[in-house]
């Protein structure tokens, strides 16, 4: 039976309760978007690498919490871009180069991107990243698959149906059917594009409870980005800007 989804929104429901940690998710959107390697340090845990990176659109984030039954538990939540629909990342953006897709994923033209790493401080869940031609990279929900009628290729690669991709509602329908007490991001940001099926409270998972843009930022899109068309130019106030709000941009370590 179809269900109500007005805006035809496809989203990819996660479902760590069903992750074995195989990750690979992560082997696959390597392989798909054709991202290079990383060398990294065992630091004591399984996850690796330890954080999203210009090469790494996704990961298995591991956590061991507390539990009755066993002497830990381990939960295996898969980080990527939540593909939001109050985006902060394309609300910043003076270039234009995030859009949204006819999925309402988040995608960009790494073309139009002029390097200002706005994005990077207006985004809730620290998401994009960039490249060795200072272009932003993150998850674009494989928009080049799914355009052509094909799963996300982390979707498609996972073996236990931790990863699912469809109709945003019948995903969130189907996870409350199925006893899941919180579906993390049905209605932040006014939905999010990646959610997640939880039996516990989202902070056991790592997630933020009310993950909000800043707002700073928001004063950036309400006044200052319509000035920069008048006159300003596009490039130059969104430089003041990031000084004045923000200061100095600080680059991510990455172990490449
Ligand atoms: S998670 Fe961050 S990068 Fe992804 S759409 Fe939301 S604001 Fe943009
Ligand atoms: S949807 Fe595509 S780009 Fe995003 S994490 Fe999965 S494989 Fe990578
Ligand atoms: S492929 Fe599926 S089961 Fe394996 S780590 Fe990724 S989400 Fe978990």
């Amino acid at each position: 039976m179809a269900r109500e989804n007005t805006n035809n929104r496809k989203a990819i429901m996660v479902t760590p309760e069903a992750c074995i940690g195989c990750r690979a998710c992560q082997v696959a959107c390597k392989s798909w978007n054709q991202l290079s390697g990383m060398k990294t340090k065992n630091n004591g845990t399984y996850q690796n690498p330890p954080d999203l990176a210009s090469s790494a659109f996704n990961l298995i984030h591991f956590r061991e919490v507390p539990s009755q039954e066993n002497p830990v538990r381990w939960l295996f939540v898969s980080r990527r871009c939540m593909h939001c629909d109050d985006a902060g990342c394309m609300k910043i953006c003076p270039s234009g180069a995030l859009f949204k897709t006819n999925d309402g994923a988040v995608a960009y033209d790494r073309n139009k991107c002029i390097g200002c790493k706005l994005c990077v401080n207006a985004c809730p869940f620290d998401v994009p990243r960039y490249d060795a031609d200072n272009k932003i990279t993150k998850c674009h929900q494989c928009s080049d698959r799914t355009n052509a009628g094909m799963q996300p290729a982390c979707v498609k690669t996972c073996p236990t149906g931790a990863l699912k991709f469809g109709d945003r509602a019948e995903l969130i329908d189907d996870a409350k059917k199925d006893g899941f007490k919180t579906i993390y991001g049905e209605k932040n940001l006014d939905g999010l594009g990646s959610v997640y099926a939880f039996k516990d409270e989202p902070k056991l998972y790592g997630m933020k409870e009310n993950p909000a843009i800043p707002r700073s930022l928001v004063f950036w899109h309400n006044y200052l980005k319509p000035l920069s068309v008048i006159g300003l130019g596009g490039v130059v106030a969104a430089a003041a800007f990031h000084y004045l709000a923000i200061g100095p941009h600080k680059e991510k370590d990455e172990e490449v």
